[in-house]
This record gives structure tokens, C-alpha cells and sequence, in this order.
């Protein structure tokens, strides 16, 4: 059989976004994943739904069976022909053990490929706003380990270590670049939590001064972010209650963090927003939210299929009309697929005014080269049919989702309208691998908010029946008044309508809100009427 192969990943730090374009494409070809404990767990979904994922996270305590027993693992699935990720925190190849993991791949003759990710080492302090060189403050860096195993085995202390090192590049390097210059260079250490006392004093005895600024980032480049500051002289006091992991940063540069802190400072940093949307459709609002520093989580809850019968849609395209009112982005490229299947284009709307609910349904129109005559930012029935304006005897084609809003056909007909109201395709809840982990993260109280973009989003999170305790149900935001109404129907509580009816005015409308009172949300959750993730029926 042909040997598998095994690709070695870095994953990065911990922010999902700093995995490498060549390690997610390593991702979506996997049929094994071997993950670690400080990987993001989002980047699993890159792999196809099939992969085998299997946790190898672990103590520092059994490291080193079951260090042997991944060796095995790695080598006895690609004998399988299988095409294995071998996923790890950080960068392989610092402080990873990915040396070992390949030595081992090597002896057995598997090939395998390194692919490189960002270290821990330099995006954590990154993230706090301290860069490990800096022109006139340091000048190089250094990354040491911190881990007590390594020290002992060495037979050094830490800071001995880190001076011998010093020393022997100081002399590499030769005179011109000066010796080491405990004020001008920048001390990295990962796994340092535990022996933080004994780093530090091992530090004062090498000639580190007492006010040397420090800083301690845990859970860097993720939304859990802490960063503490001090100095060699009381980061251990501040430090208390700190758990690993965290990266140690010792040196001038620690003082840039007060300038160029931008991390943490982000309106919505720390707060996990669940996105209900349409399985099909890219978040365009999970973007916007990361922005702000929230950790967005996808909830395709709806997924758009065919209408089962096209005939009623193909028989009203074939017919004239004088408007076409379009309410969803999905309804222009249901009404786009049948126009092609019947072998026609644009020009099917020539003569034909188009009106445009949403500026997402605007832009899909423009995606098919077609001009909006009549945009409406703003989801709302009644606005639409007064911005038609005279519609007395005016033949309108709408073409709908299967569990439209009547008021919209309705209004147009009181009008004097003809209104042709079609199904274009219908809307099913998703069957979604990722809700049990959502189910996990609301129960747990983990989810600070819960976005809705549509009446139809809040109906099929209702029906995907996941729930919330009362006392620490999210805040509930939407988009409009249409889903602010449909949520409460459905007996949500809802905490923010945004006032500009787009994505951007939700995102908005959420910073307002935690700005004017970051604890708000949950506090008044807890004493709500009625819970505001609703109850399983
Ligand atoms: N290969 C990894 C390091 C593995 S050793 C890398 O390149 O980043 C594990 C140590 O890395 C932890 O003890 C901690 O010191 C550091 N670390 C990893 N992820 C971290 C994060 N998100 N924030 C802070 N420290 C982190």
C-alpha cells in the first residue's frame, strides 16, 4: 500500500485567523487530525466533515508516553494511506516537540512535510501591544523555556541558560554589536507560569534591575486575553493569579504596551456573539463583529433549498411586468438560477423596474448586472409600498421565501396593485455538525449575545431547540422591528434593535450597548420575565 503522509501544521496562537493559507489547505485535504490543546477549535472545521479528529492534548505531567504514543499514532495512521494533519499550537518547531514528532516520522520512513505557523513567542505580546524589537529600545530577542523539565534536564537554571546563550551569540556576533545588553534586548519565555519565582530571581542574580518592566499574556490572540504588567520586582506578586498558558515578556519594550495596546481596547472585546444566518450565505456580520473584537460564532441555523416545484416561479418570469420587488438576496439568485435554466439573462428586465429590500439584495442584484431602480435600506413592509408610489393598476412580480411576511403583497394590493406572489425557494433548518458545541457553550453560559438578521433566522433558532439558563442567557439583538417582533413572539426577550437596518447598524447597535453599560446584558437577563433563549417544547 502507499504510504499516507503527514503534514506537521502549525496553528497558531490561538486566533483562528493566524493559521497559514498552506495549513488550512492541508486542513481541508485531511483525513486524520491529531490535535493539540492549545489549538482553536474553529480550525477543525476546515477539515471535511468525515475526518477522523482525534485530542492528544495532555498534562505536562504524562508527557512523555503519551509523547511516544503520538509518535505511534502519527506513524500508524499513514501506514492506513491516510492523509494525516498533525495540528499544534504556536509554531511545530518552537518549543512544539514537532522535532521529535518528525525524527519519529523519519525513522519509519513517512513522509512528511513542516508547515510552519505563527509562534505564541512573538503574537501573544504582539496582541498586548509590545513589539519584541524596537528601533532604539531592542535590538534582538530571545526565547527560552521555562518549563522545569527542560531546566533540569540541562542542569541549568533558566537564566544561566539564557546567559551562556547570550554570551556565546555576544561572541559570535563579535564587538561591533556590543555584549549583551540586559536593557536593550527582549527575554521571552514560554511555560513560565509555574517557575515564575524562581525566572525572576535567577533574572536579579544575572544583573536585571528591580524596575526591568515585565509583562505576563495569557490566552494571547484570543478573545480571553489577560495581560499583566510590572516589573522583575513585582510581576510574581501581580502575577498570582495568572495560570498558564501565558508568555513572559521581560525588557524595554514592554513599555510601548500603554501606546500601542489595541487588542483588548477593541469595543466588544471578550464577548462571544453567536451569528444565526443562512447556511449559504458568507458572514459578512461575523467579520464586522471580530472588528470590534467580539469572537463571533457561525449558527447556520436555515438553509435555502429549491422551491420542490419551479413551475409557478418560471410561468410569472415569463409574464410582463412593471415592477419586481426583490426582499432577499436569496430571492434574486433563486429568481437568476430559473431565468438561466429557461436560457435567458438580464435582459429578461428590460423595461422592468426593479425594487431592492436590503442593500445585501441591491448588491446581489449589481452581481448579476442589474441596476436597482428603487433601494430600500430598511426590511420594513410599509415603507416599501409607499416608496413604489402610485401603484394603482401596476402589474408587481414578488418573489418570496415560503414563510414570507403577508403585509408586503398585502399593502401593494390595497393599493390598486396586481400582485404576482411567488414562492422562489424554500427555507429548512440546517442540520448543523457544530450545534452540539453550541448547545455546550449556551448552557454553559458562554454566549454573551445572540444576533438575529431575519424573522426567518430567530424561527429557526427556535426550532434547533438549543437553550440557555435563565440566569445566564445572552442578550438578544436584531437587525429590525420585523425580527425584534418575531422574537418576541416566540417569547425572546429582545435587548437591541438596531436603528439603521443593515449589518453595520447591528454591529453598532451592540457597541452602543456595551459602551453605555458593559454588565447590563447579563444582569437584567438574569432577572427577565421570561428567559430569553427559549425553553426546549
Ligand atoms: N509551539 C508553541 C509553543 C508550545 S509550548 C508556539 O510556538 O507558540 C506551550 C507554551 O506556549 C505555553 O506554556 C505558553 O507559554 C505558550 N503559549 C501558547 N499559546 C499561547 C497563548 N495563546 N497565549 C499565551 N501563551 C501561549
Amino acid at each position: 500500500m502507499i504510504s499516507g503522509i503527514v503534514y506537521i501544521v502549525g496553528a497558531g496562537p490561538g486566533d483562528p485567523g493566524l493559521i497559514t493559507v498552506k495549513g488550512v489547505e492541508c486542513l481541508r485535504r485531511a483525513d486524520v487530525i491529531i490535535y493539540d490543546r492549545l489549538v482553536s477549535p474553529h480550525l477543525l472545521d476546515y477539515a471535511p466533515f468525515q475526518a477522523e479528529r482525534i485530542y492528544v492534548g495532555k498534562a505536562s505531567s504524562d508527557h512523555i508516553r503519551s509523547q511516544k504514543e503520538t509518535n505511534r499514532l502519527l506513524v500508524e495512521k499513514a501506514r492506513q494511506g491516510k492523509t494525516v494533519v498533525r495540528l499544534k499550537g504556536g509554531d511545530p518547531f518552537v518549543f512544539g516537540r514537532g522535532g521529535e514528532e518528525a525524527l519519529a516520522l523519519a525513522e519509519a520512513g513517512i513522509p512528511f512535510e513542516v508547515v510552519p505557523g505563527v509562534t505564541s513567542a512573538i503574537a501573544a505580546p504582539a496582541y498586548a501591544g509590545i513589539p519584541v524589537t524596537h528601533r532604539g529600545v531592542a535590538r534582538s530577542f530571545a526565547v527560552f523555556s521555562g518549563h522545569r523539565a527542560e531546566l533540569e534536564t540541562r542542569g541549568h537554571g533558566d537564566a544561566e541558560t539564557a546567559a551562556e546563550s547570550r554570551q556565546a551569540s555576544a561572541d559570535t556576533l563579535g564587538s561591533e554589536r556590543g555584549p549583551w545588553n540586559v536593557e536593550r534586548e527582549t527575554l521571552i519565555v514560554l511555560m513560565g507560569v509555574e517557575n515564575l519565582g524562581s525566572i525572576v530571581a535567577s533574572l536579579l542574580e544575572e544583573g536585571y534591575s528591580l524596575e526591568t518592566p515585565v509583562a505576563l499574556v495569557r490566552w494571547g490572540t484570543t478573545p480571553q486575553q489577560e495581560t499583566v504588567v510590572g516589573t522583575l520586582g513585582d510581576i510574581v506578586e501581580r502575577g498570582r493569579e495568572l495560570y498558564p498558558p501565558a508568555v513572559l515578556v521581560v525588557g524595554q519594550v514592554v513599555s510601548l504596551r500603554e501606546r500601542l495596546k489595541w487588542f483588548e481596547d477593541r469595543p466588544l472585546f471578550g464577548k462571544r456573539i453567536l451569528v444565526t444566518r443562512f447556511r449559504e450565505q458568507r458572514s459578512e456580520l461575523s467579520c464586522l463583529l471580530a472588528e470590534q473584537g467580539a469572537e463571533p460564532i457561525d449558527f447556520p441555523v436555515i438553509q435555502i433549498l429549491p422551491t420542490e416545484d419551479n413551475t409557478p416561479l418560471d410561468e410569472a418570469l415569463a409574464l410582463p411586468h412593471d415592477w419586481v420587488i426583490f426582499t432577499s438576496a436569496n430571492g434574486v439568485k433563486a429568481v437568476w438560477d430559473r431565468l438561466q435554466a429557461a436560457g435567458r439573462d438580464a435582459r429578461a428586465f428590460a423595461g422592468v423596474r426593479l425594487c431592492a429590500i436590503g442593500l445585501a439584495t441591491a448588491a446581489e442584484l449589481a452581481a448579476h448586472g442589474l441596476h436597482a431602480d428603487f433601494v430600500l435600506a430598511r426590511h420594513i413592509a410599509e415603507a416599501a409600498v409607499a416608496g413604489i408610489g402610485d401603484a394603482t393598476g401596476q402589474r408587481i412580480l414578488l418573489p418570496r421565501a415560503d414563510i414570507a411576511q403577508e403585509a408586503l403583497a398585502q399593502g401593494l394590493r390595497q393599493k390598486g396593485a396586481f400582485v404576482d406572489e411567488v414562492v422562489a425557494y424554500r427555507t429548512a433548518i440546517a442540520s448543523d455538525p457544530t450545534s452540539n458545541d453550541i448547545r455546550a457553550m449556551l448552557q454553559d453560559g458562554q454566549i454573551d449575545a445572540i444576533v438575529f438578521t431575519s424573522p426567518s433566522t430567530v424561527r429557526g433558532f427556535f426550532e434547533s431547540k438549543v437553550q440557555s439558563p435563565k440566569s445566564k442567557a445572552p442578550i438578544v439583538a436584531c437587525i429590525g422591528p420585523v425580527t425584534a417582533q418575531t422574537a418576541r413572539d416566540l417569547g425572546l426577550r429582545v435587548d437591541v434593535v438596531a436603528k439603521e437596518h443593515t449589518v453595520k447598524g447591528l454591529v453598532a447597535a451592540l457597541v452602543d450597548y456595551y459602551q453605555k453599560d458593559g454588565s447590563r446584558g447579563l444582569e437584567k437577563a438574569a432577572e427577565g420575565p421570561t428567559s430569553s433563549v427559549p425553553a426546549p417544547t
